[in-house]
């Protein structure tokens, strides 16, 4: 069943000019790019993004990175795209995510860990919401 998922190309691998290597993984696996915006987040917007986080001990730090440079914000779309990018994306843990996985290749630890996907179509929902109208979206 095709369905949409919401990625973030985060700062860290901005940084590393690894936006290319990472779009070309997503389309490699069929995963199509059918809205891309490059921004940077407020402190706020970070903070709203990641709202289920806001009890967890890593949630002031990990809104500071995802607001401490540009973005890159996708929405991909594909059969199974949900579980198919988190399966791409590879362990939260760079150390230990799957050869072959993008936080693998440009991961360098448990918070820079290169990507965002969405974990289940609840999320993708409200997550490509808070970035995209669905104007901006083809396809
Ligand atoms: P995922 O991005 O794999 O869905 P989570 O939703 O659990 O992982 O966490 C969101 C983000 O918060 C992670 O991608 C990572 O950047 C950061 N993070 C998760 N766990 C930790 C941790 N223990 N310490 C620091 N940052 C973390
Ligand atoms: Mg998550």
């Amino acid at each position: 069943m095709s369905e949409r998922t919401l990625a973030i190309i985060k700062p860290d691998a901005v940084k590393k000019h690894a936006i290319g290597d990472i779009i070309a993984s997503y389309e490699k696996a069929g995963l199509t790019p059918v809205a891309i915006r490059m921004m940077q987040f407020s402190k706020s917007t970070a903070e709203g993004f990641y709202a289920v986080h806001k009890a967890r001990p890593f949630f002031d730090s990990l809104c500071t990175f995802m607001s401490s440079g540009p973005v890159v914000v996708l929405v991909l779309q594909g059969d199974n795209a949900i579980k198919k990018n988190r399966e791409l994306m590879g362990a939260t843990d760079p150390a230990k995510a799957d050869a072959g996985t993008i936080r693998k290749a440009h991961g360098a630890n448990i918070e820079f860990n290169a990507v965002h996907g969405s974990d289940s179509p609840e999320t993708a929902k409200f997550e490509v919401s808070y970035f995209f109208p669905q104007t901006d979206i083809v396809g």
